[in-house]
């Protein structure tokens, strides 16, 4: 067993830190606060071959590893996850997605777009009532032939008015159920489809969440990703290695938080010494510590396991479940911390605390994780 991170690696993890100091952290409370998206960070991003981290070379991508990764997703969230939660629908979502299940037509007109950063993605699955239970499409997508009829709203999509592509899933044949769902690539500007207003959030508001509305939207059936009936396992295909972006995101959000209580708590006196110097304080520092070493131990398996073509459903989900706790346990002790000055935004912790609540919401609830853990160990 090797727990060395390569030289590829480091510099990967140098890469990334040296871009959220100098490009994500000016300005991040401003973005924040009147729900800014990172438009100038994210083109540069894709021009640094952050938008197509794991996308082969001959399609515009960078060629790196799961691992790679997910230290670039921590490093990002660090600082601004309303940034790195369109590097992680981009990349784990939209370019894996089409990689691995689109054809070669696809991949020459969407995929090197989308790798470089030209244009970015969204992942569309959730609708008013199809979140947890997303086999309860509501969507529909008649055939008629050579092309879709596609009707129906999606809710709550990332990236929903800033991308060009969006991935659709929706109901074709109900009779067949979950074997009767198709993933569509559906072009923003196709006649019939409407963006929805931008949803005023807790937590990463600079991204950009949006409904999405489709009323007869012909979308040809080239557009089509796998067999007709593979949609549903599309989706789930590629949400469990989205869980390793997401749960990566979350052990970022924890880190920053921890970095940042650890300094103030070095600096901050009370009593006559400094704060770490009170047991009390000392103790959260080595819970936050030791969790969160156990998060990212837990994500580079999960990124590993992706990595070796080992399964990673069990691996992602429980890497998502425990960094996404960790985040919002270490986000609320890190405000703790910082006493008053944890509340007010010009300490980052809050927006810390804020963004951890999403990471056990989207890409499955912590209650869903738990049913994909439980089932997998249940197994005869
Ligand atoms: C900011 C943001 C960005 C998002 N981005 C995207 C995106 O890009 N694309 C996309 O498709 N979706 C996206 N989502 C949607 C997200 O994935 C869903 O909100 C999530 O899956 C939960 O679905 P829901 O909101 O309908 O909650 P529900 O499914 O209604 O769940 C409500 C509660 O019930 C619990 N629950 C439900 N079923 C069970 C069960 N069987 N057992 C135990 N507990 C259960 C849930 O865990 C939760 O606590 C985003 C959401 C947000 C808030």
């Amino acid at each position: 067993m090797d727990f060395t991170l390569s030289e590829e690696q480091l510099m990967i993890r140098q890469a990334a830190r040296d871009f959220s100091r100098n490009e994500l952290l000016p300005g991040v409370i401003e973005r924040d606060e009147a729900q800014k998206f990172p438009k100038a960070q994210i083109k540069k991003m894709g021009e640094m071959g952050f938008m197509g981290m794991m996308v082969d070379p001959i399609y515009g991508g960078s060629g790196l590893d799961t691992i790679s990764y997910a230290i670039a997703m921590e490093e990002f969230s660090k600082v601004d996850s309303s940034a790195s939660v369109v590097v992680s629908v981009n990349n784990s979502l939209v370019c894996w997605g089409v990689e691995t299940f689109g054809n070669e037509a696809q991949k020459e007109k969407y995929l090197k777009r989308l790798a470089t950063g030209e244009i970015i993605g969204a992942f569309c699955l959730s609708e008013p009532e199809a979140g947890s239970d997303a086999t309860s499409q509501r969507t529909t997508a008649i055939d008629k032939g050579n092309h879709y009829v596609l009707n129906g709203t999606k809710n709550w999509i990332t990236n929903g008015n800033t991308a060009e592509v969006y991935l659709v899933i929706a109901q074709t044949d109900k009779e067949k159920g979950h074997k009767g769902i198709n993933a569509l690539i559906v072009e923003k500007g196709m006649e019939g489809f409407e963006i929805g207003p931008k949803e005023n959030k807790l937590g990463i508001r600079g991204s950009d969440t949006h409904s999405l509305i489709f009323n007869d939207v012909i979308v040809p059936k080239e557009n089509r990703i796998g067999e007709d009936g593979f949609g549903f396992k599309f989706a789930m295909k590629t949400l469990a290695g989205g869980r390793i972006g997401i749960a990566a995101q979350a052990l970022g959000i924890a880190s920053g938080a921890y970095e940042l209580a650890l300094k103030y708590s070095k600096e901050r006196k009370a009593f006559g010494t400094e704060i770490s110097n009170h047991q009390a304080i000392a103790f959260k520092l080595a819970d936050m510590h030791t969790q969160i070493e156990a998060a990212r131990h837990l994500v580079y398996k999960a990124a590993w396991d992706k990595d070796q073509g080992n399964n990673y459903d069990l691996s992602g989900a429980m890497a998502k479940l425990y960094a996404s706790q960790v985040a919002m346990e270490t986000a609320v002790e890190a405000v703790q911390i910082h006493g008053g000055n944890g509340f007010v935004k010009d300490y980052h912790v809050e927006r810390l605390m804020r963004d951890a609540k999403i990471t056990q919401i989207y890409e499955g609830t912590s209650e869903i994780q738990k049913i994909v853990i439980s089932r997998d160990i249940l197994r005869d």
